[in-house]
């Protein structure tokens, strides 16, 4: 059984206000966790600082964590220095991204470093280590890791889970390509998985204008999703200029558009719960799952 907390659902930057507080203004942040488990954390956008404090108010604080990047783009690091379990001397977190010219710690140490973050990365109480990889899987105390490559601007993995009959995969930032005809290594990563969270960013509409900048629209997120034999697709990445009433609009849109016997479509927002596995996502008033915006 994997839980997965939906902590930053925006792609690109974060944003706030009124009219986008229903979704949610922070940037990718996903949480994976399983009974007995430390947390894994599926980037490292804005939402992560809520992610740190939501650990950090519980009795048993993680101090031990995987974080599987996609790639370093702003929307999915930029929270890395403000979740507050780093802080505590003692804890070990694991990043793993994909392959950059340099190693993956002096990537993250280009940016969190004067004039543009106070402090340094080693000035960050936690022990941090950095792995490079771009294919292959690994073990995580029983529950299985993939990482491939998925088309976008610059390298960039894609991520699948596996535990106990229950599977997601976090595909946040993926190219639609001209074709429509997703990549054999996005396909495998993606095959019969229970919840593929999956770049929804653009309309059809804008998506024509911004064909190159790297992301898809809710069509091909389905296409994706239909031809892999995902069970759940969710919409995520949300363009910053979409408020709440665009981006419900587009799900309605794909739903009306989409076969009956395909997969369930949920909009990903900030607080959603979901339990692969189970078709029980919990809602945002649940106190449990609550975060700020
Ligand atoms: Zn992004
Ligand atoms: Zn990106």
């Amino acid at each position: 059984m994997l839980e997965i907390s939906f902590f930053g659902v925006r792609g690109s930057t974060p944003c706030s206000s009124e009219t986008t507080m229903g979704v949610g203004g922070n940037t990718s942040c996903v949480v994976v966790e399983a009974p007995g488990h430390d947390p894994i954390l599926l980037d490292l956008g804005t939402g992560l600082r809520y992610a740190g404090e939501e650990m950090c108010a519980r009795t048993v604080v993680p101090s031990g964590g995987t974080a599987l990047v996609t790639h370093l783009h702003w929307d999915h690091i930029q929270g890395l220095p403000f979740f507050t379990p780093l802080l505590r001397p003692g804890s070990a977190f694991r990043v793993v991204g994909p392959p950059q010219d340099g190693t993956l710690r002096e990537a993250f140490e280009a940016f969190i470093r004067p004039p543009l973050f106070p402090i340094g990365l080693d000035l960050l109480p936690a022990e941090l280590a950095f792995e490079a990889m771009d294919t292959g899987s690994f073990d995580l105390g029983g529950i299985t890791v993939t990482v491939a490559p998925v088309p976008h601007v610059g390298a960039t993995n894609g991520y699948r889970l596996d535990h106990a009959g229950g599977s997601v995969a976090y595909l946040p930032d993926h190219q639609q390509p001209v074709d429509m005809v997703p990549t054999d290594d996005v396909l495998e990563l993606c095959r019969g998985v229970d919840v593929l969270i999956h770049d929804a960013q653009y309309t059809p509409e804008e998506f024509e204008r911004k064909s190159t900048w790297g992301h898809s629209t809710p069509e091909f997120a389905l296409r994706v999703a239909i031809e892999a034999g995902a069970e759940r697709l969710v919409l995520f990445h949300h363009d910053p200029v979409h408020d709440d009433e665009a981006v419900y609009a587009m799900a309605d849109q794909l739903r009306a558009n989409a076969p009956v016997d395909g997969p369930e479509i949920i909009v990903a927002v900030e607080g959603l719960v979901l339990q692969s596995g189970s078709a029980m996502p919990l809602g945002v008033e649940d106190p449990q799952v609550a975060v700020g915006s």
